[in-house]
């Protein structure tokens, strides 16, 4: 056992999350702790309430931080919008969507699912005929940013699919969120979770819901109760909700949400279409450079994220040892490939404070080290 304080070693964060965190959202993270039910939080509570509004594009009364990382976003959408007997149609076209089936299958509901190939984006027709060959649907669940392969889905799309269909619809934002346009109103998406530690580049540990007044009105005519007393969002309302009658529920992680505090007011400063455009533009100038040193992209270039690039592992590249070089020599993150994809890509994010023209430069020059060419090639 060591007594030496932990410190992390520097790290350019460029894989599907965490992202790097600016030293402003950190030093929000480091002020003094309060009590979760002094009158000045529950003020701060209010105002992170009315920045993730901002953020997700929506008016939602019930938009709040889930206390845990994306997947209790995701299981508590999940347990509070179903219940045992219920039918969910999923979307499945990567690691997220599989999570999507095994939560809704813990639940006693039943899935549905609609498979498209990973690196691809969800097929909209797939999608409306099986909605059409299933009546009963009560949720359509999909992820508009499926990290594990960096294919974008049509969210628009697919919320009027389930609109027209009589049925809720589900949006994983967790990637999407910051980073590519996401409009919980315009859409008309009934419900909606993300993370802190993607585009919003936070520390990870929160996950900002949003549930339409349709999803509301679900969870309050259920006719059991949430599997869940941490996750069942009729005791979080009273707990985040407003009207003075707030009460005890848990422990909120009071500094975590400074953080996402403090990230929310940077995106504020810099403006949510100066983000996305920033993620958009930066991703064409890696493409040019990866593109220069002969790497190939596995998503169809209409079907690509900006923030999620997907690169197709060359040959003769030896997978671990690639990343290994990249970290341990060039101090760069970036992610393996998951399930079928596993040894075959790599996974380089562009996320939030990692977007830069620095962060393309040094991965770029780092990558054409490692696979051994010559760095004039890419300059
Ligand atoms: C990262 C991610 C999650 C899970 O978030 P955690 O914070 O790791 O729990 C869910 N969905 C998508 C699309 C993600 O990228």
């Amino acid at each position: 056992m060591s007594d030496k304080s932990f410190h992390p070693p520097p790290r350019l964060l460029m894989g599907p999350g965490p992202s790097n965190v600016p030293q402003r959202v950190l030093d929000a993270g480091a002020r003094p702790t309060i009590g979760h039910l002094d009158p000045a939080f529950m003020e701060f509570m209010d105002e992170v309430k009315d920045l993730l509004r901002w953020v997700f594009r929506t008016s939602n009364d019930l938009t709040m931080p889930v206390s845990g990382p994306g997947t209790a976003g995701m299981e508590a959408c999940f347990a509070n919008l179903l219940e045992p007997g219920d039918t969910a149609l999923i979307c499945r076209n990567g690691v997220f969507g599989q999570r999507m089936v095994e939560m809704v299958e813990r639940i006693g509901a039943h899935a549905i699912v609609v498979d498209d190939e990973w690196g691809r984006a969800v097929d909209p027709q797939k999608v409306e005929d099986a909605l059409a060959a299933n009546p009963a649907t009560k949720l359509l669940a999909f992820v508009h940013a499926e990290t594990s392969t960096g294919a974008q889905s049509d969210g628009e799309t697919l919320a009027a699919l389930a609109r027209a269909h009589g049925c809720l619809s589900l949006m994983d934002c967790v990637t999407s969120l910051g980073g590519i346009p996401v409009e919980i109103d315009a859409w008309g998406v009934d419900a909606a979770y993300s993370g802190t530690q993607k585009c919003l580049s936070a520390p990870p540990g929160l996950s900002p819901v949003t549930l339409s007044e349709a999803a509301v009105t679900r969870i309050r005519e259920r006719r059991t109760p949430v599997q869940s007393w941490f996750m069942d969002f009729r005791l979080v309302m009273n707990y985040w909700g407003s009207e003075g009658r707030r009460s005890y529920h848990h422990t909120a992680p009071v500094n975590a949400l400074y953080g996402l505090h403090e990230s929310l007011l940077l995106l504020r400063e810099e403006g949510l279409e100066a983000a996305w455009q920033r993620h958009a533009t930066l991703s064409r100038v890696l493409r040019g450079r990866l593109e220069a040193i002969g790497l190939e992209y596995l998503v169809p270039v209409e079907e690509r994220l900006p923030q999620l690039n997907t690169l197709r592992i060359p040959a003769a590249v030896d997978d671990a040892a690639g990343r290994l070089s990249l970290l341990q020599d060039h101090g760069i993150e970036i992610g393996a490939g998951l399930g079928p994809l596993a040894g075959l890509v790599w996974r380089i994010g562009l996320m939030g404070d990692s977007c830069r023209q620095s962060s393309v430069d040094r991965c770029a020059d780092a990558l054409s080290a490692v696979l051994k060419l010559p760095a004039e090639a890419t300059a």
